[in-house]
């Protein structure tokens, strides 16, 4: 499991290809990514640990989301090692386009630390996130994004766009993705089969 979760991560974590690399501006975007992923991988290294126990959190809370007949998504938010905010998609239940599940924990992990800056502060989902979710993300100031499955048709991180990488941003999510994505995609599925 360990070593499939990593296999999967290298997949999916990738910069921005060099042969699409035009512009000055791109280039230089293109050069402080790889100093990203560089930094990123060493640190990563030594958190598999943690990264792979808070991802089945994440996937906890999708399951919940299942339960209650909502797209299965999860996620949670992680200051010092510890589970601060958690949430699962309640947009039906709710009735509230913004209840996807890194909002529910973003606001849950702000309550609990005093704080609308989550600085210092890892979130994990289950599925890619999209560009509301980003957008919240540099607000809050998050530090690490760890997702799952990509979404192709929302994801904003790496599929339809990539947000968090936009130079003029005043702050940067480092995010990689591909971490237990076999069995968030599997929850996905079987959610989708059971609508059909
Ligand atoms: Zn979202």
């Amino acid at each position: 499991m360990y070593q499939t979760a990593c296999a999967n991560r290298t997949t999916q974590y990738r910069a921005l290809p060099a042969s699409k690399v035009h512009s000055v501006q791109q280039k230089r975007l293109h050069h402080r990514c790889n100093i990203f992923l560089k930094s990123v991988w060493q640190t990563m290294n030594e958190l598999d640990f943690y990264e792979i126990r808070f991802m089945r959190e994440a996937l906890l809370e999708a399951e919940r989301a299942d339960l209650e007949d909502e797209v299965p998504v999860g996620s949670v938010v992680v200051f010092m090692g510890k589970i601060v905010g958690r949430g699962h998609n309640s947009v039906s239940t709710r009735l509230d386009p913004t209840a996807h599940a890194e909002m529910i924990a973003m606001r849950e992990a702000a309550r609990a630390l005093g704080n609308y800056r989550l600085v210092d502060c890892d979130l994990y989902v289950t599925l890619e996130s999209c560009a509301m979710c980003a957008g919240a993300m540099v607000h809050a100031r998050i530090r690490r994004l760890f997702y799952g499955a990509a979404d192709p048709k929302g994801g904003a991180i790496e599929s339809t766009q990539r947000l968090l990488e936009i130079p003029q941003l005043n702050h940067r999510v480092i995010a990689c993705g591909g971490f237990l994505d076999k069995e968030a995609t599997a929850l996905l599925q079987e959610f989708f089969r059971q609508k059909r």
